[in-house]
């Protein structure tokens, strides 16, 4: 394998929500995704990239800033980033870049909010329709106007994606970012998808019935149980009123992950066209192909849907990386990389300077299959939102590739948008700890805080936790005082 000789084009996939236990290579058992597999089979899949706040706009902004949630100020879906702070795609279009951005944008609107450091841009409004949806594009001064665009709304980002690239300069190096809707919540398929996993039984997770003991009360809280904390829309027709819980999660869990499914072809089949395209313009040997999604997904783990807890299949991101000239075909990694790291590895295949506020590392080493000796064996995780939307608390913890420490502080902080929407329980717990042996327990169903085989566990955890705040620049919950 040779040194890349030139500055690598760069092509960003990200969608919402797609949890890496939904993608072919992955492992899947509930669906195919031949298109997302031809990144993973033709480069490498990495099998432990976490978000360190797993909530759609603060991991976006992680992913462009490559800085933590208390520094770049993103802590919560009410927190909007502020435009002027340094971005890979700013910095990368300083440096020569062309830069676009087609999709979802979700980091707030209006001139301190929208899209900066893009030769061309065009995104939804908040989370955006499936259908026939509403652009935002840019006015040329600073602002956006609306328009909406009949179509599918994967078909016409990937459009407009296309269209950009046929339009570009060839003599410049690109780096555009493809950002799906899809298959983020309510799950609405297209008319080629929607017979789809028809007449079929999608296999159920192991955890589907998931009863919470022998966790922190936070779990059983959450609500967010498939079937049980279900709309109409989500279901696409009225719930039974009459089922037990069990029944309950089992009937919804087929519809739900059926559409689920559904929209996540069509980020297949768009992630397809976008590759056949890098192949027919003989642009697949110097482009770096990305596909990653904000967040993971519980998909019926646990008895849930949506994400924001520190447990797995929320914190783990699917993220598949293909550069002929960097990355051996077939190729996996099981370090830790975290979305903070993404600007620093752009920038570092760039040859472009990161700024020193960026915390993320380079990973380019893990790309080569060599593990720098000194490489992140821990990682930080903060979710700051406190019952709002799905009552889930808030909570800060570690993972290493043997544990996980979680503590639930159950207070928003003072953070912006905290304030419980009706319906919700309020979280009046005292604060606790939860730690998993994830070797022995891979699905986080048993809390061993208490266990005193695991007590020197705890405690070497625990400051390694506060020792991990202070060199990010977080703060303690005033109640962890240990
Ligand atoms: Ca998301």
């Amino acid at each position: 394998m040779t040194q890349a000789k030139k500055q690598p084009n760069i092509l960003f996939i990200m969608s919402d929500d797609h949890a890496a236990h939904a993608i072919g290579c992955y492992g899947s058992r509930i669906n195919q995704t031949p298109h997302l597999d031809r990144i993973g089979g033709g480069g490498m899949r990495f099998d432990n990239c976490f978000c360190t706040n797993s909530i759609c706009t603060p991991s976006r902004a992680a992913i462009l800033t490559g800085t933590y949630n208390h520094i770049n100020g993103v802590t919560t879906l009410a927190t909007m980033m502020d435009n002027r702070l340094s971005t890979f795609p700013k910095l990368l279009q300083g440096a020569g870049y062309q830069t676009a951005l087609f999709g979802k944008w979700h980091l707030g609107e209006g001139p301190r909010h929208n899209p900066t450091g893009f030769d061309e841009w065009a995104v939804l409004p908040g989370q955006g329709f499936y259908h026939n949806p509403t652009f935002i594009f840019p006015d040329g001064a600073g602002g956006g106007v609306k328009r909406t665009v009949p179509g599918y709304t994967t078909d016409l980002i990937a459009d407009m994606c296309l269209d950009w690239l046929d339009r570009r300069d060839p003599a410049k190096p690109f780096c555009l970012l493809c950002h799906h809707k899809a298959p983020h919540r309510p799950w609405y398929p297209d008319e080629k998808h929607a017979g789809l996993f028809l007449n079929e039984e999608v296999p159920e997770p192991d955890t589907l019935q998931d009863d919470y003991r022998n966790r922190a009360q936070a779990a059983a809280a959450a609500a967010m149980r498939v079937g049980v904390h279900m709309n109409a829309t989500d279901l696409k027709c009225e719930l039974p009123d009459d089922m037990h819980e069990a029944d309950l999660r089992r009937w919804a869990y087929q519809r739900y992950i059926k559409d689920y499914l559904r929209v996540v072809q069509s980020v297949d089949d768009n992630v397809g066209r976008l590759l056949d395209y890098l192949d027919a313009q003989g642009l697949a040997e110097d482009t770096l192909v990305v596909y990653t999604s904000d967040q993971g997904f519980f998909l019926g783990d646990h008895g849930w849907y949506d994400k924001r807890f520190m447990y797995e299949e929320s914190l783990r991101m699917p993220l598949l990386m293909r550069y002929p000239q960097a990355i051996a075909p077939g190729s996996t990694n099981d370090d830790l990389v975290l979305n903070v790291d993404f600007p620093a590895l752009f920038l570092d295949l760039a040859g472009v300077a990161a700024p020193t506020e960026m915390q993320g590392r380079s990973f380019r080493p893990l790309l080569a299959g060599s593990t720098p000796p000194d490489w992140r064996e821990t990682m930080y995780y903060r979710y700051w939102m406190n019952a709002e939307h799905h009552n889930v608390a808030a909570h800060y913890g570690i993972r290493t590739q043997k544990h996980k420490l979680i503590y639930y502080y159950y207070d928003g902080c003072g953070q912006p948008g905290t304030a419980p929407p009706a319906g919700c329980i309020p979280l009046d717990f005292e604060p606790e700890w939860e730690l998993f042996d994830l070797e022995r327990d891979p699905h986080e169903l048993k809390n061993v805080v208490r266990d005193p085989a695991y007590a020197g566990v705890f405690r070497e955890l625990r400051d390694e936790l506060h020792r991990l705040q202070a060199e990010l620049g977080d703060t303690r919950h005033p109640s962890d005082v240990s």
